[in-house]
């Protein structure tokens, strides 16, 4: 007999069916046992004599008749609540041990560490189940909006050069060369610039990225996965115009029960931005207790760079008055040029930020395609000729047929953690490291041992290697 769907169980009144699944609750009546099943499209009520002892959580085999509930046992609370099974045969596949954790609540209240710990049960929570449900699926529709629209998916390189965006880079050590190390990608930044002299026009990626930063709610620590886009012969305005067609259509298709705000969605300048709001991620809701209410809204005219302080030097990007506000490779304003020379702070770079509900879930730009204005930009936030020569390569892909291009990368989790209204964006990802950087699980980062340590060259010293 072959298995059925127990969302599919309510169709089958009077017929013998087999289901499989996790016993997600038991009430023992004396004589007769009920027991509500879990498979992944929902619970259905069993009832049965004289059944094995059996705890929570446990994977069981049942067949048995479907019968319609007498009128006032019907639940209405659940789709499969006008049926029940009396069981005829009832079979243990898998004993569950005692749950460590609650999982009939929304699980707030657990300290986080165990939930990582076990995350593989407390992804059985239905608040997580959803959530994660939900991620696929805007996944999914992302994915085929884009390919509609003639974008090709294409992955870049994990094991990578620094491409720095502003934090510090994960090294993985190399064993063929010893003493050499690769990096994580920040993101896929250079990559999809290359993939413009390539040719290809419509790029894009789910990308996943990866930062040594330090947490905060609305920054995972370690990876994250953002949307990457990028196009060639563009403007900000088409690539406002598609972002922003892209997740309206979005919305509307997956989270139909969302309001958004405003469309089109309002534009601010920087300077608009701070002057009215104190800030460059307003939050424009009309209502900021409605969990339905999505304020969307353009931040354009960024200045190109913002003025570094000794102490905010950052990793990778040299030692200047001047640091890039979004990243090295954004395109002055064509107006601006002029004012590179003289007064920097003062230029603005073709940057664009999307901020939802006083997030910023996306930013991009136009890129710079003149290999003169990349050494000028290198110049001004202080690349020495090493620091220079990292990005070698980008310019010399410049001299063979660079169309110009320009993009943008929302943030997948942030965007999720933000219309889900999500107390962290841990919330939306399968397996998230905790706060503290260790993964959920399999508690690495762990020690190498010996052998594999001496094949890299790589030598721990006492100091370090005693602080774990
Ligand atoms: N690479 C940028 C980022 O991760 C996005 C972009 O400029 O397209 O923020």
């Amino acid at each position: 007999m072959e298995r059925i769907l127990i969302k599919e169980t309510k169709e089958k009144v009077g017929e013998k069916v087999k289901v499989v699944g996790w016993i997600n609750s038991i009430r023992d009546h004396g004589k007769l046992t009920f027991i509500d099943l879990r498979d992944r499209t929902g619970l259905v009520q069993l009832v049965g004599k004289e059944l094995p002892k059996i705890s929570n959580e446990s994977v069981v085999e049942v067949v048995g008749k479907v019968a319609k509930r007498p009128e006032k046992l019907v639940n209405s609370n659940l789709e499969t609540g006008g049926i029940e099974i009396q069981i005829e045969k009832f079979e243990v596949i898998s004993k569950a041990k005692e749950i460590p954790i609650p999982l009939d609540t929304d699980g707030y209240d657990i300290e986080e560490g165990t939930r990582l710990k076990y995350r593989y049960l407390d992804l059985r929570r239905e608040r997580l189940t959803k959530n994660i449900r939900i991620r696929s699926k805007a996944i999914n529709f992302i994915r085929n909006w884009l390919t509609e629209k003639d974008f090709v998916d294409i992955e870049t390189p994990i094991f990578t050069k620094t491409t720095p965006e502003g934090a510090r880079d994960f090294l993985v050590p190399s064993r063929l060369q010893p003493g050499k190390f690769y990096a994580l990608p920040q993101s896929p930044q250079q990559y999809k610039q290359l993939l413009m002299v390539s040719g290809f026009e419509k790029y894009f990626q789910i990308a996943r990225c990866f930062r040594d930063e330090d947490p905060r709610a609305d920054r995972a620590y370690g990876e994250f996965t953002q949307l990457d886009i990028e196009m060639s012969f563009t403007d900000q305005e088409e690539i406002l115009k598609l972002t922003e067609q892209l997740f309206t259509d979005l919305i509307k298709k997956v989270f139909p029960e969302k309001k958004i705000t405003k469309e089109p969605w309002p534009r601010l300048t920087h300077a608009e931005a701070i002057k009215k709001y104190g800030n460059d991620k307003p939050d424009l809701r009309k209502d900021t207790k409605d969990p339905n209410e999505l304020a969307f809204v353009w931040i354009v005219d960024f200045p190109l760079f913002v003025k570094q302080e000794k102490e905010d030097f950052y990793h990778g990007i040299g030692k200047a008055k001047y640091a890039p506000s979004h990243h090295m490779f954004t395109a002055p304003h064509p107006d601006d040029i002029s004012m590179l020379d003289k007064d920097p702070l003062k230029v603005r770079g073709l940057q664009h930020d999307m901020v939802l509900n006083g997030h910023e879930v996306g930013g991009g730009s136009i890129r710079i395609h003149q290999a003169e204005i990349q050494e000028k930009i290198f110049k001004l936030i202080g690349f020495d000729d090493k620091q220079k020569k990292q990005f070698e390569h980008l310019l010399q892909a410049f001299e063979y047929g660079v169309p110009p291009h320009g993009g943008i990368a929302p943030g997948i989790d942030r965007f999720l953690y933000t219309v889900l209204g999500e107390r962290s964006l841990r919330e939306v990802m399968a397996f998230p490291m905790t706060a503290g950087g260790t993964t959920a699980v399999m508690d690495a980062p762990s020690r190498a041992g010996e052998e594999q340590l001496k094949e890299l060259g790589i030598k721990v010293t006492e100091s370090r290697d005693k602080k774990k």
